[in-house]
């Protein structure tokens, strides 16, 4: 299994997935010539894409999946509430190319098994994922208001994981962001903090059900890589805890890890 966080952050999601002869880009929330780069980057031809699979309609998960899609036929999976929410977003999508999982039920693209599973975050119906290669398991949780029991099994024993550390909460309340917005944010159905994900980290660490952490999904105004990285870690190591945790950036691809 190979995996690699292309870009990562409030301004644009993707990541790879690669297994056998299958190559999955979760999300596409950047332009496509700026996908087409990343990919390339890691040796990956755009047109070897077998899926894109999309978490939920905001756009810095979907800016480029319509280019792409209609520019190397490739068919993109959503759930139908999502495909609702996006589908004039997208543009024209031929229909061979709109496929349809439901939420928590496990599907297959080749050798991969996938479970999309149920989050709580303010979209149609979002969801993170699961994949299942061989004996190997990847998860990606971002865009997450809380993390909750449901999320929290989904990512136990998983050996790579994705998770949001959105925000820095002294930065979010004192910053310049409208109070509605604020809100919006630290709500149920808005963004983890660093703190939160320090939190969640913790208790799957000290239950041995995790390998290697990335964590992901950060605020531009909110938030920066070494704060993420610091609470996170200062968080671990109060609790004995010491780990390396690896960050998956705004403007770079993360290394690619194979297991
Ligand atoms: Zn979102
Ligand atoms: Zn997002």
């Amino acid at each position: 299994m190979k995996f690699c966080s292309l870009r990562s952050g409030s301004s644009g999601n993707a990541t790879y997935i690669g297994y056998k002869d299958v190559n999955i880009l979760v999300d596409a929330g950047l332009s496509g010539r700026t996908i087409e780069k990343c990919l390339e980057n890691i040796n990956v031809n755009p047109s070897d894409l077998t899926a894109i699979l999309i978490t939920h309609e905001h756009n810095d998960h979907i800016k480029g999946a319509g280019i792409l899609s209609r520019r190397y036929n490739i068919p993109i999976y959503a759930n139908e509430a999502t495909w609702s929410a996006m589908e004039n977003l997208l543009g024209e999508i031929d229909y061979n190319n709109k496929c349809y999982f439901k939420t928590g039920e496990v599907f297959n693209i080749g050798d991969v098994r996938i479970r999309p599973f149920k989050k709580s975050h303010d979209a149609a119906e979002p969801v993170g994922f699961s994949f299942f290669c061989g004996r190997n398991k990847a998860t990606i949780a971002t865009d997450l208001g809380y993390m909750s029991k449901g999320v929290a099994a989904n990512i136990m024993d998983s050996d790579i994981v994705l998770l949001e550390s959105n925000h820095d909460l002294d930065m979010l309340i004192n910053g310049s962001y409208p109070w509605p917005l604020k809100k919006r944010i630290l709500s149920d159905h808005g963004h983890l903090s660093n703190k939160a994900a320090g939190e969640a980290l913790k208790k799957l660490i000290e239950m041995k059900s995790i390998g290697i952490v990335y964590l992901g999904h950060l605020s531009q105004n909110n938030n920066r890589p070494e704060i993420a990285y610091g609470t996170v870690t200062e968080m671990l190591k109060e609790n004995g805890i010491n780990y390396e945790v690896n960050m998956a950036l705004r403007y770079t691809e993360s290394d690619v890890i194979e297991i």
